[in-house]
């Protein structure tokens, strides 16, 4: 049985990808110190022979008895809200963490894949990003403590590969969705199906002129599979291109979850960036890759996942005013 380490296990993406790797038959361990991740994620998991959890903040030395073949790093905190809100803890993960994953993957020869961004394109000034755009990031701005970090991950993964010759894989995700986020982490789909269910009015920044395009999770953890097993060394977007604007987005949540209210427009976060969209030829063509789910479909199951959630959970929320707080 293949063992496999995936950090920020208890969050959003690794919770799924613990899912999908047990599901394949490996021995999964699991990692994360909660800092933006929730128990009941992986709760279905603990009983399981095939499944272990280690509670552990990855920026401190990581000690794994044992043979291990593959690492996903995943841990990391993955919405403007909590970057902002933990910035030094980002920084960190995105640095020393990595360093302790990579330094890890030599250690026990496995193979290590790392969860990147279409951030590392920042405020992009090539449309649609595909891999071998360079990017266009404010260092300082508030988003550059996660920009930052990946596109620091990105470089010591690279120079992990050319000078210790570990195996490596790199993934730009683009926004990806469904069960399992977090309802109150900020991020627009969230954001929008929360204030539906609270019959609050939908916030929409800026003009809502910006663009995104989102990804269904079960779309992303594929596309994750297939680039582990791959032999592509550098980086892959993975994403789906169907790009639309924030404010129609809003419409369509609208329609989705019949609520009677409207848009109210906040001010634009400093460096959102106004268009995104993923250039997926590179993954087509080497993992014949590309996402199934619909729109449509996905929001569906998303919303049915949300709409699930206890009235606790619906009213808890950590920054009401994420426009003022984003801005600062
Ligand atoms: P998430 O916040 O749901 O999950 C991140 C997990 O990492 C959490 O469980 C958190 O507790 C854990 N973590 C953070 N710092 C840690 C540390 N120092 N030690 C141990 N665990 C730690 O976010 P997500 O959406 O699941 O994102 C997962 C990864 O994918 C991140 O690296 C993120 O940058 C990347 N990513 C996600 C998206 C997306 O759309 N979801 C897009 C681009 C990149
Ligand atoms: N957004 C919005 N209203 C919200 C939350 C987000 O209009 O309540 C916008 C945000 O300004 C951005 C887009 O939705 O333009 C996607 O934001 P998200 O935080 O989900 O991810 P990002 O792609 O910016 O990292």
């Amino acid at each position: 049985m293949k063992k496999i380490l995936i950090t920020g296990a208890a969050g959003f993406l690794g919770s799924h990808l613990c899912d999908r790797f047990i599901k394949e038959g490996y021995y999964v361990v699991g990692m994360d110190n909660f800092i933006t991740g929730e128990k009941k994620n992986i709760e279905h998991l603990i009983e399981l022979e095939n499944f272990e959890f280690v509670a552990h903040d990855v920026t401190n030395y990581i000690e794994l008895k044992g043979g291990l073949d593959y690492i996903l790093h995943f841990a990391s905190p993955a919405s403007p809200i909590d970057y902002l809100r933990i910035p030094i803890q980002t920084l960190k993960v995105g640095s020393l963490g990595t360093h302790n994953l990579l330094g890890l993957a030599r250690a026990k020869k496995a193979r290590i894949l790392i969860a990147s961004t279409s951030e590392v394109y920042g405020d992009p000034l090539v449309h649609p990003q595909s891999e071998d755009y360079y990017g266009n990031v404010n260092t300082i701005g508030p988003r550059g403590v996660y920009d930052e970090a990946k596109r620091f991950q990105e470089s010591l993964t690279m120079a992990y590969h050319r000078f210790h010759g570990i195996e490596t894989r790199i993934v730009r995700i683009f926004n990806t969705y469904g069960p399992r986020m977090r309802l109150n982490d900020g991020r627009v789909i969230p954001a929008f199906m929360g204030q539906a269910l609270r019959g609050e009015d939908l916030t929409v920044f800026g003009d809502g002129s910006q663009t995104r395009s989102f990804c269904y999770v079960d779309d992303q953890i594929d596309g994750i599979f297939k680039l582990l097993h791959s032999d592509y060394i550098y980086p892959v977007n993975i994403g789906n291109p169907n790009e639309i604007t924030i404010k129609d987005f809003a419409e369509e949540i609208i329609k989705l979850t019949g609520t009677n209210q409207k848009i109210v427009y906040k001010d634009l976060p400093v460096n959102d960036p106004l268009q995104r969209q993923p250039d997926i030829t590179l993954a087509k063509k080497i993992l014949g890759w590309e996402p199934k789910v619909e729109r449509k479909e996905g929001m569906a199951l998303t919303f049915n996942y949300f709409k699930n959630l206890s009235t606790e959970e619906l009213y808890k929320s950590e920054h009401k005013n994420f426009s003022d707080f984003i801005n600062k």
